[in-house]
């Protein structure tokens, strides 16, 4: 199968700007960033979204929040706060089906989003 864009970014085939990278997941900046630190986390694993997600990937996704915690301490934005979204499908406006965790901070972020 055609790996997914963020596969070949986690594989090296494409380059991105990686800020940490393990054997589960990789964090890289985002190339259109919507905020002064705009990191994306992906799991090595091209699971497509949120809705996608089996009972077996829990620890995984427990590792991914650890990760995303470390990426904010790391990017100097976990005192200041941040914010994790994920879109998920169409309406959720999520344009790459490969799950990612949106980091974002370094300024205030405004709610709701739209
Ligand atoms: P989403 O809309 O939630 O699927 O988010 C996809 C994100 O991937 C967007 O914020 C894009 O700016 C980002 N993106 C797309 N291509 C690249 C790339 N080659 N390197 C880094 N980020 C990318």
């Amino acid at each position: 199968m055609e790996k997914t864009l963020f596969e070949k970014i986690a594989d090296k085939e494409i380059p991105a700007e990686i800020v940490y990278e393990d054997d589960q997941c990789v964090a890289f900046r985002d190339v259109n960033p919507q905020a002064p630190t705009h990191v994306l986390v992906i799991p090595r694993e091209p699971i497509p979204s949120l809705e996608s997600l089996a009972e077996t990937n829990a620890p995984l996704l427990g590792h991914l929040w650890m990760v995303i915690r470390d990426v904010a301490r790391q990017e100097g934005i976990a005192q200041g706060g941040y914010r994790v979204v994920v879109n998920c499908g169409q309406d959720g406006g999520q344009t790459v089906d490969h799950l990612h965790f949106h980091v974002l901070g370094g300024r205030p972020l405004q709610w709701p989003p739209g």
